[in-house]
């Protein structure tokens, strides 16, 4: 379903993905894991066109991202996109957060777009929060709108960058129980993360970044018991 291809960027003289090629077949969970500065979240924005790059081929159900005829806005509509920080509409009532998309985008009924966000609102646990502003909620209550939010617009695949790595310790599980249910349910994944728990629990396969390039690319216990590099190797022991 995603095919990324020697995929390389540069900022200025600086690059920051080198040659990176790796897919996602559909149903599939792909963990990315890495030091800070890496690349992991530049890699993740060039699957929805988020991060343009100068080299390589992305090709996402078909569609080829890179392309100038590509309609980006209508990729996206049909990619999932959760951050570290929420980004939901401070100004709009979770509800509205959960329907505007919904209406501007896909073009649904106010009545439908309503529908459709309590019943995502409702799988993660908070109908009772519609009328709430996502200044009055939790961070871990704020993650899993943004998620719902995102399920709401029926995405092929889901791509998360750290969407645990801004919440309170005692938050993080409650954002990671709703996504492992995503990938038990075969939503087709790929998740920048640092919590190897989920990783072993539900990814298909394991991507190790460093420096711009992706050094390990494996299943996910050829990764935990074997890995290939001693970055990996060094990496999985401070974190574990
Ligand atoms: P990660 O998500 O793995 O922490 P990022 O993809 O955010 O890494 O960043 C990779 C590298 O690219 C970092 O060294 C970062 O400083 C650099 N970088 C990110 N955005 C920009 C930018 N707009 N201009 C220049 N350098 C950038
Ligand atoms: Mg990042």
């Amino acid at each position: 379903m995603i095919e990324i291809k020697n995929i390389s960027k540069w900022y200025g003289q600086f690059q920051v993905l080198k040659d990176c090629t790796t897919g996602v077949k559909k149903g599939d969970v792909m963990v990315i894991c890495g030091p800070s500065g890496s690349g992991k979240s530049t890699l993740i924005k060039t699957v929805n066109g988020l991060e343009p790059f100068q080299q390589g081929e992305i090709i996402v159900d078909g569609t080829s991202v890179g392309a100038k005829n590509t309609d980006l806005p209508a990729l996206r509509a049909r990619i999932g996109m959760v951050f570290q920080n929420f980004e939901l509409f401070p100004h709009l009532s979770v509800r509205d957060n959960l329907t505007l998309g919904q209406i501007k985008v896909l073009g649904r009924s106010a009545d439908e777009a309503n529908a459709r966000g309590l019943q995502y609102l409702d799988r993660v646990g908070l109908l009772a929060q519609q009328d709430k502003f996502p200044g009055q909620l939790s961070g871990g209550q704020q993650q899993r709108v943004a998620i719902a939010r995102a399920l709401a617009m029926d995405p092929i695949a889901m791509l998360f960058d750290e969407p645990t790595s801004a919440l309170d310790p005692e938050m993080i599980n409650e954002v990671l129980d709703v996504m492992v249910g995503l990938a038990q349910e075969g939503m087709t994944m790929m998740v920048v993360t640092h919590e190897m728990g989920f990783a072993r629990k539900v990814a298909n396969r394991v991507v190790f970044m460093d420096q711009g390039a992706i050094l390990e690319d494996s299943g996910k216990d050829e990764f935990f018991q074997a890995p290939k590099t001693d970055r990996a190797r060094d990496f999985l022991a401070r974190i574990i």
